[in-house]
């Protein structure tokens, strides 16, 4: 049985003609760029969201690097963020110039360690952006009080969360401003590259709507200097499509999540993600822990399961970052980590069989 690792191709086929009638709806119309799509897409994703705003951008890394900038956040200044992320993350701080400053995981939640915060905060902290990694919520509670008591903006990269929940509240309405990405592999994908940014505050995303579009809403017009990051219109029409199921995709992601804990709770070997309480995360990724990894990825890979490591080698050692200055153990949990986890296939038309298939395997691994 050949198990891929995602696969986006499913949701085409099982919905091809919606896809193909909104797509070419797009084409006949001739509006692709900010195009009506685009208008109607943003208006159903911040409903969705729970938020006033929601404004299409290029990519998810365009997004963080915007929001930043409408935060104004600048150089010299300092934002947190969690050591154990995407690099995106990372990139779009020193995009506007300013320096990522990691905190190191909470082994609990695979997100950024709350009680290691404050110990951060230096005069130059300007932002945190706590991240939702594998489509689990952060710890908001925690950092928003964090944020009031210094003074910081909150940033919420909801790449990996479309849909997550804490305690009652839709992750991107939680803090200032918010990030998703529609890159094709995340829980709600574009078929190429797409962001969104969602915020409450009407301020924000008025700027955002200039900076976007070379810093000015009018034809040759600039109030500032923005840059080129638009959300296609054709690629909001086959997101308004994929609106529509995502939280039936969600739902079938944590069905799977939970199946799966259910078939491998009885493995000594392997630590399986844990849910904190008063959250429902979407599950973009589902990852387990064990010290034999690497032996267990060959064994699956050779199964034809496909599997992942997200991350493998964390920020502060990738030689991008060579210049902040960091060394190997400074954040021991997310570097310990890094050696044990490993991502198993979840999407949502993934199987029940699958699963059973892949927990057998990895059941043979450790000949049980
Ligand atoms: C995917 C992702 C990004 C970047 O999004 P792109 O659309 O690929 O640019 C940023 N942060 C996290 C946590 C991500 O998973």
């Amino acid at each position: 049985m050949k198990i891929n690792f995602v696969d986006i191709q499913k949701q085409y086929v099982l919905h091809q003609d919606e896809f193909d009638s909104a797509i070419k709806k797009v084409m006949i119309k001739g509006d692709f760029i900010l195009g009506e799509e685009l208008i109607n897409f943003e208006k159903e994703f911040a409903k969705f969201c729970n938020a006033k705003y929601c404004i299409g951008v290029a990519s998810g890394t365009d997004g963080l690097f915007i929001a930043l900038k409408v935060l104004g956040i600048k150089p010299g200044d300092e934002v947190i963020t969690a050591a154990n992320t995407f690099i995106a993350t990372a990139l779009a701080i020193t995009m506007v110039g300013a320096t990522p400053v990691f905190v190191d995981m909470d082994p609990q939640s695979y997100n950024i360690d709350p009680q290691q915060i404050e110990g951060k905060i230096t005069k130059k902290t300007k932002a945190i952006i706590p991240v939702h990694l594998y489509g689990q919520p952060a710890d908001m509670d925690i950092i928003l009080k964090i944020a009031k008591k210094y003074k910081l903006k909150i940033l919420e990269d909801a790449c990996q969360a479309h849909g997550a929940i804490y305690k009652q509240q839709r992750v991107g309405s939680i803090g200032d401003i918010a990030v998703f990405s529609f890159y094709p592999g995340k829980n709600i994908g574009a078929f190429g590259d797409g962001g969104a940014i969602v915020t409450n505050n009407k301020k924000l995303a008025d700027k955002i709507v200039f900076l976007r579009n070379w810093g000015g809403k009018i034809k040759y017009h600039h109030e500032i200097k923005g840059i080129n990051s638009r959300l296609d219109t054709i690629q909001a029409a086959v997101l308004r499509v994929k609106l529509r199921y995502l939280e039936e995709w969600n739902k079938k992601r944590k069905e799977h999540a939970d199946y799966y804990t259910k078939a491998l709770s009885g493995l000594a070997s392997i630590t399986v993600p844990k849910e904190l309480s008063n959250v429902i995360p979407v599950y973009h990724l589902y990852v387990i822990q064990t010290t034999q990894r690497d032996a267990l990825l060959d064994y699956l890979r050779k199964k034809d399961i496909s599997v992942g490591i997200h991350y493998p080698i964390p920020i502060h050692l990738q030689k991008a970052y060579k210049d902040l200055g960091y060394k190997k153990g400074d954040f021991p949990e997310t570097e310990k980590y890094a050696k044990k986890i490993l991502s198993l296939p979840m999407y949502p038309e993934l199987t029940e069989k699958e699963i059973d298939y892949i927990a057998l395997s990895i059941k043979e691994f450790f000949n049980q």
